[in-house]
């Protein structure tokens, strides 16, 4: 979002300067984000860790030199700020036609009051738009229509899940020590009173997030709603008012001139859409923009790079509009909306899930977890345990250090790697590839060796067109039975739902005998995992079960107790361990049974955040965490899983390039020493005063005792033993790259 955000402000800068049609910016009155809250601050000193990697400065400020830097506003109950220097406004008309002019030089041609009617999408994926005033055939498609965009997504049976919230704010007369001040007053943005303002001539111009806020358009839009407004209604802001006037006493004191309130977009998740449309071919969109001025050079450039080369120079998953499968109905985003729109300047802190929209995906254990204490984490909708609460009453305070679940944690750890735990992992991304091209097509799509051999599995990856990290998959060779015939699983993250299914059936051949169908919401997987775990599975389940019949890398359909189960022998934990799938009817039986199998070695229930512990300790990746579209394997380390003699797979030529350009980065695995917080995600790696890397996850290894974090660096930094430092909350904490697994890196523990 910096990265984008930059790209922004310098478009408008030349937008500004060009001397034909010169664009209204204000550039570099700076910036101000307040807190009250140490946590709070933890944040900002996390983001201004982020910007440095960016090569944009953000300030930490205490509390007098906010008011220093903004004379209008007081003190009382504010510990400090984040001061961005290249804070501005921007003439949005001006910057409409300036776009539009250079876009018409650009050879675009532009249609003004010729609304969309209808789309046609033909057998070749191209399409038909018509308009009130005449038809346009095309390749590509692009819904922009900002508050109508589920007008235009229903014209190609689309819901997006993007809901309006009004906003309001209004513009003062003006305030005499503006006026007086000699310089241009900053931004500000408040999450202590949910209010913004800016100066507007010698007035402020302040708008407002209320509690008591309003959803818009939700039963339609009259169509003869154009450069229009809601009426307002500033009785609905007085929680928030109230709190300004207490934060900027001046504007007790002055008349307002103008109030607006207008419909602004809002997502499930705060960020906007922008990308290809799930499920569609040759059609993409950039809606749900909130911040759409501010951002939207950033948005529209990053959009540009994705229809013409297939992917953006930045990975853009934080906006795809992939990131949400298909729960998101009008109920749920209007939901998060109103939570997001209530919050809009209180970032979410590291594992914080908030309230609106929960349980919108659950398994039948979902309920009998919550009895045991289960604190829910929430991926793709999903409810997943993160770890098991050791009272009813425990809470952990969300921030950016360690928090009260560590040793909740490390006890769940610590079970795992003495005895057995049991652990469900759902929505785990499953598609099931048969037909008998089948293994021909995936051959093509992953870049290294495919599990041949029925029964067994393998890790796969595939990459994108530029040779770099598209997707991670667990491919399974599964024979045939009377479940069904031969066939290929591919697991993957449950975030991946769409992503990957979108990837695959785009490069399915029309004449190619292969059939694609998702059972990722019929199945669940129960982990079993520890060095008792072979004994729980003797115990549950016929088969044999020894490491000469049922080897790591293994995959078996058997029962589980009654229930139908397939089964394989790979791990995430690093102990010996068996991920077993199940369909959701008999999730509970199979469950129950290898509790009551486990009786005997104090079998404990575990969750997510023992996971992120262990497979850290590991060396292993997450998808979007290290395996981005930004680095190709090689410079992931991932270089084991490619096979470049291969006749021919997706990437393999521009690999090939890259790797004879070599890498520009190298992922290392680091030994933090920090004892109270871990590296986030997104946190600058110095070297010598510069900015040499960027962290991508960060925790606490408690089998080995260490904050460990994973980072990507310039690869001359990245031999075993060399000292960085890395910025962990505005502290340079000294780091030193070490060997990728730090537990058990002969994988004895795992073959059991
Ligand atoms: C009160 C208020 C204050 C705001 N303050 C800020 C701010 O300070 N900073 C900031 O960055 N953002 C701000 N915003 C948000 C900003 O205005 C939006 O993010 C931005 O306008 C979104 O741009 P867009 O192009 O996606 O959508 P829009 O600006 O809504 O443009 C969509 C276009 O699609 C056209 N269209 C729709 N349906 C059809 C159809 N069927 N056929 C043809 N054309 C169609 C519409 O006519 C329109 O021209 C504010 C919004 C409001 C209401």
């Amino acid at each position: 979002m910096v990265g984008l955000k930059t790209h922004s402000i310098n478009l408008y800068k030349e937008l500004r300067d060009d001397a034909d049609y010169p664009v209204s910016y204000n550039h570099g009155d700076g910036g101000i984000r307040l807190a009250n809250t140490a946590a709070q601050m933890d944040g900002y000193r996390h983001f201004a860790s982020m910007a440095k990697g960016m090569g944009v400065e953000f300030e930490i400020l205490d509390a007098a030199e906010c008011a220093r830097r903004h004379p209008l506003i007081s003190t009382d109950n504010l510990l400090g700020g984040l001061w961005d220097d290249n804070d501005g406004d921007i003439d949005p008309a001006s910057l409409c036609q300036a776009l539009a002019r250079r876009a018409r030089k650009a050879g675009a041609e532009i249609y003004r009051n010729t609304p969309v009617t209808a789309l046609t999408q033909h057998k070749d994926d191209s399409w038909t738009v018509h308009t009130a005033h005449g038809d346009i055939d095309c390749e590509i498609v692009v819904n922009a229509c900002g508050y109508r965009v589920n007008e235009v997504g229903a014209m190609m049976g689309v819901h997006h899940p993007v809901t309006s919230m009004e906003h309001q704010y209004f513009v003062t007369e003006d305030i005499p020590a503006i006026a007086n001040a000699g310089h241009r007053m900053p931004l500000l943005r408040c999450p202590i009173s949910d209010y913004y303002c800016r100066q507007e001539k010698n007035g402020l111009l302040v708008g407002f997030y209320e509690q008591d806020c309003r959803t818009w358009g939700m039963d339609g839009i009259d169509p003869h709603f154009v450069n229009a407004l809601c009426p307002d209604d500033l009785d609905r802001v007085t929680d928030v008012l109230e709190g300004a006037f207490e934060r900027m006493p001046a504007l007790t004191e002055v008349g307002i001139k103008t109030i607006v309130n207008g419909p602004i977009t809002y997502t499930i998740d705060g960020a906007p859409l922008v990308g290809p449309i799930p499920n569609k071919r040759n059609a993409f969109c950039i809606i749900g923009l909130r911040a759409g001025l501010g951002e939207g050079g950033g948005h529209g450039w990053l959009l540009a790079q994705q229809i013409v080369h297939g992917e953006a120079c930045y990975d853009t998953w934080c906006i795809d509009p992939r990131r949400f499968a298909g729960h998101t109905n009008v109920e749920l985003t209007a939901l998060k909306a109103i939570e997001d729109y209530q919050n809009e300047f209180r970032f979410h802190f590291p594992n914080e899930h908030r309230p609106a929209g929960r349980m919108a995906k659950t398994t039948p254990l979902t309920p009998i977890l919550a009895a045991e204490g289960a604190e829910f984490t929430v991926v793709n909708g999903w409810e997943r345990a993160e770890f098991f609460k050791p009272t009813p009453d425990f809470h952990v305070t969300h921030g950016f250090h360690f928090d009260e679940s560590f040793p909740v944690v490390a006890e769940e750890v610590a079970a795992v790697q003495n005895s057995v735990g049991l652990c469900e992992v759902n929505g785990f991304n499953r598609i099931e590839i048969t037909g008998s091209d089948a293994a021909s097509f995936l051959d093509r799509m992953i870049c290294g060796r495919l599990p041949r051999k029925a029964g067994r599995v393998g890790l796969a990856y595939l990459l994108n067109h530029h040779g770099m990290l598209k997707a991670e998959a667990t491919l399974a060779n599964i024979p045939a039975s009377d479940r069904g015939p031969e066939r290929i699983w591919y697991g993957s993250a449950a975030a991946s739902e769409f992503h990957d299914m979108d990837w695959l059936r785009a490069h399915l051949h029309a004449d190619e005998d292969v059939q694609i169908t998702s059972l990722t919401n019929d199945m669940t997987i129960l982990v079993v995992a520890g060095p008792k775990a072979r004994d729980v599975m003797q115990l549950v389940s016929r088969a044999d079960w020894s490491a000469a019949a049922f080897p790591w890398l293994s995959v078996r359909e058997c029962f589980i107790g009654f229930a139908p189960a397939t089964v394989m022998a790979v791990s995430f934990s690093g102990e010996l361990a068996y991920e077993i799938h199940i369909p959701n009817a008999s999730l509970y039986a199979a469950y129950l049974a290898l509790l009551d199998a486990g009786k005997a070695h104090g079998i404990r229930l575990f969750g997510a955040h023992a996971v992120e512990a262990m497979r850290l300790e590991k060396g292993y990746l997450h998808w979007k965490a290290e395996i981005l579209t930004e680095f190709d394997p090689f410079e992931t380390g991932l270089e084991r899983f490619v096979q470049m003699e291969k006749e021919n797979f997706i990437g393999k030529e521009s690999l090939a390039e890259r790797v004879k350009a070599g890498p520009s980065r190298r992922l290392v695995t680091l030994l933090l020493d920090h004892g109270s917080a871990p590296a986030h995600g997104g946190a600058s790696v110095i070297h010598g005063g510069e900015v040499v890397g960027t962290v991508t996850s960060g925790g606490y290894g408690h089998r080995i005792n260490r904050n460990i974090a994973y980072a990507f660096v310039k690869p001359e930094l990245a031999a075993e033993g060399t000292a960085l430092r890395i910025d962990v909350l505005g502290h340079l904490a000294p780091a030193t790259v070490t060997a990728p697994a730090l537990y058990d890196p002969e994988l004895d523990r795992v073959r059991g």
